[in-house]
């Protein structure tokens, strides 16, 4: 299998450097082929702007879609998107890796999926009918392929819990999980989230070093989260709202996973 880490911490010899060497190393000993793309070594740039699009036209406005579907289709996207392109082409799995900053991904993956995800490559997808709306949450050009997060955090698992002031980890992570994993098609395993990480001690290290290599042992076996396919069924066209008689009455993130039995 190969396996894509699109990385994103400042400091290498950080604790998520550290779990990344686990990470990659209980990979290749699985005999998986593992590529990394570390934002902050790379100089990533995290800004979507005017010159992500070297062909347009300089006196025309900036429309970041158009722009970026137009380039998307004619080639010319800049060469350090180009390159994404290819590894994300090139994966079986991709995993995002960062500590929760403000809730959610540190600025330079934000800009990672910004830029990356090109019009007509990541979205804006397929055909829009009174049967489908286009190729997304579940279906799209990552289809057949995996994705997970690698997330570290300072706060403590109970203050993720169902009633912890922080809201549940599950809603908190459903933005980039359901919004920018299951939108362009891939299956979204379960994340390895290591809680409390400020003072660790080697004990507490090794505890989480043994989780996630467990995770990657089983990084091809894990069953996705079930969220619901857009084009099963499951949503009215063109409301894009859950039918009224799946979970009556109920609303929120929580609605959008298959529950068993339907
Ligand atoms: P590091 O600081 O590198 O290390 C953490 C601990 O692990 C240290 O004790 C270190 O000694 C130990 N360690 C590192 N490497 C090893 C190793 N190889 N072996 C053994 N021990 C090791 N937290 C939240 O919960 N929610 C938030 O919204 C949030 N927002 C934040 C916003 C910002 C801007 C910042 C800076 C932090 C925020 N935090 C938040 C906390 C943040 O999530 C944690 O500080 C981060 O996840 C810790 O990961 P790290 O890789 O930076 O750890």
């Amino acid at each position: 299998m190969n396996v894509l880490f699109v990385f994103a911490h400042p400091e290498r010899r950080s604790l998520n450097g550290a779990l990344l060497d686990v990470a990659i190393e209980t990979l290749e000993a699985a005999g998986h082929t593992v590529q990394v793309s570390d934002l902050y070594a790379l100089g990533w740039k995290a800004q979507a702007d005017r010159a992500d699009f070297p062909g347009l036209d300089p006196d025309a406005p900036l429309n970041v879609a158009a722009a970026s579907g137009a380039a998307f289709a004619a080639g010319t996207l800049t060469a350090d998107v180009q390159a994404e392109h290819e590894k994300l082409r090139w994966a079986d799995t991709v995993i995002l890796q960062f500590p929760l900053w403000w809730f959610t991904m540190p600025a330079i993956l934000k800009g990672w999926v910004d830029r990356v995800y090109a019009y007509g490559f990541a979205y804006g997808v397929g055909e829009h009918s009174s049967t489908r709306w286009g190729d997304r949450y579940g279906e799209g050009s990552m289809a057949g392929k995996r994705a997970m997060l690698i997330v570290t955090t300072g706060g403590w698992q109970e203050h993720y819990s169902g009633r912890g002031i922080n809201g549940p980890m599950e809603d908190v992570l459903f933005p980039i999980n359901h919004g920018i994993l299951y939108y362009p098609g891939f299956d979204v395993l379960p994340p390895y989230v290591a809680h409390r990480t400020n003072r660790l001690d080697a004990a507490g290290f090794e505890a989480l070093a043994s989780q996630l290599r467990e995770r990657m042992r089983t990084l091809d076996t894990t069953a996705p989260i079930p969220y619901r396919r857009q084009n099963g069924g499951d949503y009215l066209i063109p409301s894009m709202e859950l039918r009224p008689d799946l979970e009556p009455g109920a609303t929120g993130f929580g609605v959008h996973r298959e529950k068993a039995g339907g």
